[in-house]
């Protein structure tokens, strides 16, 4: 492998292997670093039925391998290795990985965000057992069902709205007295019939079987403790952007989110972010891949210039 490539991207979820294949189809020479497999937080997912094209939806692992494979068959090389540092600062950016050092004219940092768990006993085992982290994504398995949200920003109060046009009962269960949601969600949750809302309570423990049955409740107030029964829970208390390598480097927004437009275009020339790792209304696989396209247009413009 060459060491001095056009493109290098950081990550190999939706966004980073979109960036490959089309900057690869474009005659960059591109390089995908990535720790894992293809895929990222996508990959961990069982059913995703809100990626179009495919009518009886897809696995996340193997979406991931036909995004890789698609990108591969245009030239793009993908070495599984973990990004160590970076150095992008100057006109010929430096990644030193655990596989050695690589060297790129523009660089598209796709490294994603994990959903933040509650941390409870358990909670991994049940994650596609009824303890979720994407109501745009499994909220339509829950049909007719009971379901609870954990959380009090803006996600939250969005997933509860959302379950509550496909769930019989929901249930959000927030541990202050008041949301952090914006003003604009008071009139919807109202008018939501169906949905309940628990103040100042957290989840001590989830309840299960196989699958989760439903979750041990405290009052943070009172002490006091009870069950509620559910068929699944949603966490949607935040997420962890993947950016701490890249810090004092590119800007970072408070919530650890890379600063970047609809361009996808950071504060340093010849560096760009894509996906969920970039600030952005809507964290979806589509919306990840539009960013990898978007980011290959400005890089080819980036490398033209600056030739
Ligand atoms: P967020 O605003 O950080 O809210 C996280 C919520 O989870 C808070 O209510 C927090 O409680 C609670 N929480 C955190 N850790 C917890 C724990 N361990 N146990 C129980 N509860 C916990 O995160 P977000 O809602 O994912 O939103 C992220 C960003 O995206 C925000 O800037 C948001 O405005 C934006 N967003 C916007 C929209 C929209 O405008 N339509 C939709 C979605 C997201 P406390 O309140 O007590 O801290």
């Amino acid at each position: 492998m060459a060491s001095l490539y056009d493109l290098i991207i950081i990550g190999g979820g939706p966004g980073g292997y979109t960036a490959a294949l089309y900057g690869a189809r474009s005659g960059m020479s591109v390089l995908v670093l990535e720790k894992l497999s293809a895929g990222g937080q996508m990959g961990l997912t069982t059913q995703i039925d809100n990626y179009p094209g495919f009518p009886e939806g897809i696995d996340g692992f193997s979406l991931g391998q036909q995004m890789q494979q698609s990108a591969e068959r245009f030239g793009a090389k993908t070495l599984l290795a973990e990004v160590t540092e970076v150095s992008l600062q100057t006109p010929i950016k430096e990644i030193t990985t655990s596989e050695g050092t690589f060297q790129a004219r523009a660089v598209i940092l796709a490294t994603g965000a994990t959903p933040r768990m509650l941390g409870l006993e358990g909670e991994q085992a049940l994650t596609g057992r009824g303890v979720n982290y994407c109501a745009a994504c499994d909220g339509m398995f829950y049909k007719g069902k009971s379901v609870a949200v954990v959380g009090g920003g803006n996600s939250a109060v969005a997933d509860a709205l959302l379950l509550s046009r496909v769930a019989e009962k929901v249930t959000l269960i927030h541990r202050r007295d008041s949301l952090r949601a914006s003003k604009i969600y008071e009139q919807p949750l109202k008018q939501a019939d169906n949905l309940s809302i628990r103040w100042n309570t957290t989840v001590s423990q989830l309840l299960h079987g196989d699958r989760l049955t439903g979750l041990a409740l405290q009052d943070v107030q009172t002490g006091e403790t009870s069950d509620l029964t559910c068929d699944g829970v949603f966490v949607s208390i935040g997420r962890s952007p993947a950016s701490s390598l890249f810090q004092g480097q590119v800007t970072i927004d408070q919530a650890g989110y890379i600063q970047a437009d609809e361009s996808t275009r950071t504060n340093l020339p010849g560096v760009f972010a894509v996906g969920d790792v970039r600030t952005k209304p809507l964290r979806q696989i589509v919306t990840a891949v539009a960013d990898g396209a978007v980011a290959v247009h400005y890089a080819e413009e980036f490398l033209a210039q600056s030739h």
